[in-house]
C-alpha cells in the first residue's frame, strides 16, 4: 500500500493515523529502541532538560503515547504537581498506563483520551506542554497549536519534539535511504507491519521543516519561538512561550 498523503482528506488522515497506532501500540516501545538505536531516549532527556519544569508544576504530555516523558515529569513535579498524559488513541493510552503503573509511576498522573485540536482543559492551566513525535500525526496542526496556547498559563512554555530536516545533504541522503528502505523492511521483519512504518517514513517527509514550524508557532500566537537541532537536524526541539 502507498499512502497518497496529498490526496487524502482530513477524515481519511484521522482514520489512517488511528489504524497505524492501533496496530503499533503493543510493540511501540521496543520498535522505538530498535529503530532509533536507543537515541530517542537522548532526544527525550534533552526535552526534559529544556522544559524548566519544577516541583509543583502542572504538565501536559500531549500525544504522550506510552508515556516516556510523563514518567520523567511525574518524578520532577512530585506530589504537589500534576502530569496529564493525553492521547487520541485508546490502545496507546492503555499501553502507557500499564507501563507506568508497573514502573510505580502513580499518584500525580492522569490519562485523558483527547484530540490535540480540541483540548478538553480549562484556559491558562498548564505550566508546560510537550508534544513529542505527535504533531506530525495531527490533521489540523494550526488548530492544535492554538488549542495548546489556550490551555497554557501565561509564562508557560510549549516544547515540540519532532522529526525535521537534516542540516547537510549527505545526512539527508543517508536518512532518506534509512527511512524509505530500511524502515519499512524493519517494520515488516520485526513487527510484521510494513504499512505502519511506511506511514512513519512518509509522515516524516511531509512534516514542516524547522523554519516553517517556527513560523506556524508564531502565527498561532507563541512568543520567543526558537529551536535546537538534534542529531544533525533529524530531530528538532522547538520552544515557544505564552505571554
Ligand atoms: N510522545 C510519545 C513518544 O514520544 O514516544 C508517543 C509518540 S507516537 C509516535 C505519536 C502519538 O500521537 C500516538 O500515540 C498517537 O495516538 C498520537 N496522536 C496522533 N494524532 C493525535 C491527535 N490528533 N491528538 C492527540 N494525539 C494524537
Amino acid at each position: 500500500t502507498h499512502f497518497g498523503f496529498k490526496t487524502v482528506d482530513s477524515a481519511d488522515k484521522e482514520r489512517l493515523v488511528a489504524g497505524v497506532f492501533d496496530s503499533v501500540a503493543a510493540k511501540y516501545d521496543i520498535m522505538n529502541d530498535v529503530l532509533s538505536m536507543g537515541i530517542h531516549r537522548l532526544w527525550k532527556r534533552q526535552t526534559i532538560d529544556s522544559s524548566g519544569v519544577r516541583p509543583g508544576h502542572k504538565v501536559l504530555d500531549l500525544a504522550g503515547g506510552t508515556g516516556d516523558l510523563t514518567a520523567r515529569f511525574s518524578r520532577i513535579v512530585g506530589a504537589a504537581g500534576e502530569v496529564v498524559l493525553a492521547d487520541i488513541n485508546a490502545a496507546m493510552l492503555n499501553v502507557g498506563r500499564t507501563k507506568l503503573h508497573d514502573m510505580g509511576v502513580v499518584g500525580n498522573v492522569s490519562y485523558v483520551q483527547a484530540n490535540a485540536e480540541k483540548l478538553p482543559f480549562p484556559d491558562d492551566y498548564f505550566d508546560c506542554i510537550t508534544i513529542a513525535f505527535g504533531l506530525r500525526n495531527v490533521t489540523d496542526k494550526d488548530a492544535a497549536l492554538r488549542s495548546m496556547l489556550r490551555v497554557l498559563k501565561p509564562g508557560g512554555r510549549l516544547l515540540v519534539l519532532e522529526f525535521s530536516k537534516p542540516e547537510s545533504d549527505w545526512l539527508s541522503k543517508i536518512y532518506d535511504f534509512y527511512s524509505f528502505h530500511f524502515l519499512p523492511r524493519a517494520g515488516e521483519l520485526i513487527a510484521q507491519d510494513k504499512e505502519s512504518y511506511q506511514y512513519l517514513a512518509e509522515s516524516i517527509r511531509m512534516h514542516p521543516d524547522q523554519e516553517t514550524l517556527k513560523g506556524m508557532m508564531e502565527t498561532a500566537g507563541f512568543a520567543q519561538v526558537d529551536y535546537q537541532n538534534m542529531s544533525g537536524g533529524i530531530v528538532a526541539l522547538h520552544r515557544g512561550y505564552k505571554f
